[in-house]
């Protein structure tokens, strides 16, 4: 059996545990928090990393930061994951869907151009599968419009745009530590904060609208409730994991990002043939290893190619389902037809790939992809 993916032990997780039990301090904002969020800052030269219990909470925390209300309106792109658009919907925003490129399957700035009014108040952006947005032009634009810019950086870790990380170039940044990303810590998030100016709220929107932080930091004798906030802060067991797989984000970057080239490479010949679209990657960006996607001519073959995968006990799968089609949606508001994101969403689907698939594994689904469509020929 193929699975669709895998988490792993990478080092020293376990002892990393075992340290935090024996330590007594398994709540939130301790030792391993502060070591993970130190690692973060430095590797990607963020200005401050806050640990959440999820990317979905640091997106939420960006929601309060951002003091979202009823008649602000939230560009987000419509092929993108839940809570993209339901962290800003639950502060009342009303949500423009955005249709994405047919090349990155990211948002683009003539798409933006067309969405921004007088009332938008910030931009989410996704860097779909770890390959970026045209960053430069997107915040030249919320610049000149005075619109936040929030990066769901849920599959961006590792991740450069022009030599600089992904999730440190807008207003704020949300990382997902999900196990089925690269870097884990089962559920787990940071907000990266590169826009000082939310630093010392989101601190307090962390911490359940308390100062706590300030209190723990010793700066003051007792805390009190201050602002909005929730229960957002990543405990210490979960930070204890993370930082166990953080110190061996080289090695697992390096295999993931073979595994990808070897699909990318694998797969070349049906490309070529015209029967499968390979993801592009733009001269600005890098492939981190977090997806590996391909599209298929139309619904019905990739359908059935996921059903002949499973047959042969591999996993494969599909997202998004476009959010501006959702129930949810349907129900509140009137929108648009987004032609790709709803056409991608039909043609796409992703293959296994996991720290731990080995290349006789890969081999095997590569050619059991092939030999699909040579039946289908
Ligand atoms: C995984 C993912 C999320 C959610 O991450 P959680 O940590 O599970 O909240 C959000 N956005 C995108 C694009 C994702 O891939």
């Amino acid at each position: 059996m193929i699975p669709f993916n895998k988490s792993i032990v990478a080092g020293n997780e376990l002892n990393y545990i075992k340290e935090a039990i024996s330590s007594g301090k398994i709540a939130s904002g301790g030792h391993f928090s502060n070591k993970c969020s130190h690692i973060l800052e430095k590797r990607y030269h963020s200005k401050k990393v806050l640990l959440t219990k999820s990317c979905t909470a640091a997106l939420e925390m960006c929601a309060l930061l951002l003091d979202i209300h009823p008649g602000d309106e939230v560009i987000v792109p419509s092929f993108s994951y839940v809570s993209t658009a339901n962290s800003f919907a639950l502060r009342g925003a009303s949500i423009c869907f955005a249709d994405i490129d047919p090349k990155t399957l990211n948002i683009t700035p003539k798409e933006l151009i067309n969405l921004i009014s007088p009332k938008t108040k910030a931009l989410v952006v996704l860097h779909y599968a770890g390959i970026s947005c045209e960053m430069d032009e997107i915040i030249d634009l919320c610049q000149k419009k005075g619109i936040v810019i929030i990066e769901d950086a849920a599959l961006s870790i590792d991740a450069y745009y022009n030599h600089k990380a992904l999730g440190t170039l807008g207003d704020l940044g949300c990382f997902s530590f999900h196990e089925t990303k690269n870097i884990s810590s089962g559920e787990g998030g940071a907000l990266f904060i590169n826009n000082l100016k939310y630093k010392e709220r989101a601190e307090i929107i962390l911490n359940k609208g308390t100062n706590r932080a300030a209190h723990l930091r010793g700066d003051i004798q007792k805390y009190e409730w201050q602002d909005l906030g929730s229960s957002y802060a990543l405990p210490e067991l979960n930070a204890a994991y993370l930082l166990g797989q953080l110190e061996k984000i080289d090695t697992i970057q390096k295999r993931r990002i073979e595994l990808w080239h070897n699909y990318q490479f694998g797969l070349n010949e049906l490309e070529m043939q015209g029967k499968i679209n390979l993801p592009f990657v733009p001269e600005s960006s890098t492939v981190n290893g977090s997806v590996f996607y391909f599209l298929c001519l139309n619904k019905e073959t990739r359908d059935t190619l996921i059903d002949h995968l499973r047959n042969r006990n591999i996993y494969a799968v599909f997202h998004y389902i476009p959010l501006h089609t959702s129930p949810y949606i349907k129900k509140k508001q009137k929108t648009h037809y987004l032609p790709i994101s709803e056409s991608y969403s039909a043609r796409i689907i992703r293959l296994p790939l996991y720290y731990k698939l080995t290349d006789e594994e890969q081999w095997v689904v590569i050619e059991e992809v092939i030999s699909f469509f040579k039946q289908n020929d």
